[in-house]
């Protein structure tokens, strides 16, 4: 009766850095707030449910991308069909890439993306990497760690998810991470990104809430858990 159908967007070629944890702490957060979450898992070749309420996929490698990407491609539609309905996903690192317009590896290999975000990426010779805390307008403080070679830079259809207070983000330049276009939100986040960042886990589960069933009444409390992970994540040097 109150299902939230979540698809687990390839696990097998993008979880690296515990994306994993995304998907249990958003079944789990959905059913503090009283839903009954449903995880689909959604490899190279399987079909998408027929109802489908949140998205969330993880980070790989570039071979692990090069393995997901031609079967993305093949999706593109429906997902942009999704994004343009107001499905809320979460894609990190290399989903986050794929979810733009193109990846071009520091080798110089095209991977096309799908174009749900305007974001194109380069991957550069020195990795990114470390802890690193952003501060955002909608969902405060939001606390992660990346790993990546990746230069991503955004387009005018896209915003920044927030600004860089320590770390790199997209790139070293800009002074921003992540994007976000209608309720998608990529991100180079790693952590994994929800346990530590209830906010955004309320964030998604309250639009997909809002757009099944016409509201969300938010129920979790707050967590003396999450609150001391947060501080001892933002201690800890880059
Ligand atoms: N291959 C990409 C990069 O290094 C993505 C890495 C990741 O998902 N951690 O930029």
């Amino acid at each position: 009766m109150n299902e939230l159908v979540i698809v687990s967007l390839y696990p097998r070629d993008m979880n690296i850095y515990g994306d994993r944890g995304n998907v249990l702490s958003l079944a789990r957060r959905a059913r503090e707030h009283g839903f009954t979450p449903r995880v689909v898992e959604v490899n190279p070749g399987d079909p998408l449910p027929e109802r489908v309420d949140l998205v969330i996929g993880g980070g790989g490698q570039d071979s692990g991308q090069g393995r997901v990407a031609l079967d993305l491609q093949a999706r593109a539609d429906e997902f942009r069909s999704l994004a343009d309905d107001g499905v809320p996903m979460l894609v990190i690192c290399g989903l986050y890439q794929l979810f733009g317009h193109r990846f071009v590896t520091y080798t110089g290999e095209e991977l096309t993306g799908i174009g749900v975000l305007d974001v194109e990426t380069r991957g550069a010779s020195e990795r990114m990497i470390g802890n690193i805390v952003l501060d955002t307008e909608e969902f405060g403080e939001i606390i992660g760690y990346e790993n990546h070679s990746g230069h991503t830079r955004l387009g005018p259809g896209s915003r920044p998810l927030g600004r860089v207070i320590q770390g790199a983000g997209n790139n070293p330049e800009d002074g921003v991470e992540g994007a976000r276009t209608a309720n998608v939100i990529g991100s180079y986040l790693h952590g994994s990104l929800l346990p530590k960042n209830p906010a955004l886990s309320d964030f998604l589960i309250g639009e997909a809430a809002k757009r099944r069933y016409g509201g969300f009444a938010a129920a979790a409390a707050e967590s003396e858990t999450v609150r001391r992970a947060r501080e001892s994540a933002k201690r800890r040097p880059r």
